[in-house]
């Protein structure tokens, strides 16, 4: 049953849009409009994209050439349950070209719409780029140990504790977290930092982890217009002890499970835990590491004390007897040998 005459087309509708038929209504539609060409900036070196007056991170070029697109391209304001999809075809190493489909729903009537837009890319290198090439930096990490030198396990993991850092502000939106350059001394390593701000927190997260401190001191090395340039050294000190070393502090013979501004650990005499503040023991000494433990026999278990066999000289000798300890009189336990005697290992 038709009533109405479209006056565009006249052909009989039962309903109107805007004053016209659906097919006049839909056809006046336009639900995108592109350029024909679409210009986009680009860093070969590491992906970003130029976009809205500054670098952001992108890894895969289509994703930039898409985007370049889709914030040429205007859409009908009035277009809802957007549906777009791109596809592209390499024509030279820096044109694209984009095929768009789109459909949408306007006043409840869907409306599809296809479009194809050239893209082309000048290439330029980002700041970050150009400044990481040009070996710029704002900050050192000198990573040092207090009264040892770290060992190769502990700068390993702190070098790659730095770039896990510095790659999570990268993702975060800090272009300029990135490590210039790792230098590795005799008594340490040296890291050159892109950002002051990444240089203090990849010392947050290594004192998190290791204990020790760090200290800060910027050096002005210039101005750029009319501000002054500061380099921040951030010196950082591991602490003196580690996990596993044994050491006595005051008259209490500690096996170290962490060293900071605390000391804690197990004390081994009595396996009870042991926490205090390092600058309240008056004297701290290194006696050996967990590394240094032998087997040896326990001879008798006596409630109070032990009896444990000397493994050089068979000596039975009596030590008290540590909270943690369960093992049978007869079996075999780990000991260690210090100039403070000897004390099992839980
Ligand atoms: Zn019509
Ligand atoms: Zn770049």
């Amino acid at each position: 049953m038709t009533e109405l005459t479209c006056p565009k087309c006249g052909k009989g509708t039962d309903v109107f849009y805007a004053s016209v038929c659906r097919d006049c209504y839909t056809g006046s539609k336009k639900l995108l409009v592109c350029p024909m060409v679409v210009y986009s900036k680009i860093c070969p070196t590491c992906g970003s994209l130029f976009r809205k007056g500054k670098w952001v991170t992108r890894n895969d070029e289509i994703e930039a050439v898409y985007e370049s697109v889709k914030e040429a391209l205007e859409l009908d304001k009035q277009a809802r349950s957007l549906d777009m999809e791109l596809t592209h075809k390499k024509l030279d190493y820096s044109r694209y070209s984009v095929h768009i489909e789109a459909k949408a729903r306007i006043d409840g009537l869907e409306i599809n719409a296809a479009q194809d837009t050239e893209v082309r890319i000048s290439w330029e290198t980002c700041e970050t780029c150009s400044r990481i090439s040009g070996g710029y930096f704002e900050g050192i990490v000198q990573i040092r140990a207090d009264k040892r030198i770290p060992t190769r396990e502990e700068l390993k993991e702190c070098s790659s504790i730095a770039e896990e850092t510095a790659a999570r502000s990268r993702e975060k939106g800090d272009r300029l977290a990135f490590i210039a350059k790792t230098q590795e001394l005799p008594e340490g390593i040296d890291i050159y930092v892109g950002s002051a701000k990444l240089g203090k927190q990849v010392c947050k997260v290594l004192v998190d982890a290791f204990g020790g401190r760090f200290s800060e001191s910027p050096k002005l090395v210039g101005q750029k217009n009319g501000v002054d340039l500061y380099r921040i050294t951030y010196a950082l000190r591991l602490p003196e002890f580690v996990r596993g070393d044994i050491i006595s502090a005051d008259d209490t013979v500690v096996e170290v499970k962490s060293c900071g501004r605390h000391i804690s650990g197990i004390d081994l005499e009595t396996g009870k835990k042991f926490i205090e503040n390092f600058n309240d023991i008056l004297e701290v000494k290194k006696l050996g590491k967990r590394r240094d433990m032998v087997s040896a026999v326990l001879v008798a278990d006596e409630g109070r004390a032990i009896q444990v066999m000397d493994p050089d000289t068979y000596e039975s000798i009596t030590i008290k007897r540590p909270e943690f300890l369960g093992a049978e009189p007869g079996s075999e336990i780990k000991i260690i040998k210090t100039a403070k005697g000897i004390f099992v290992l839980p």
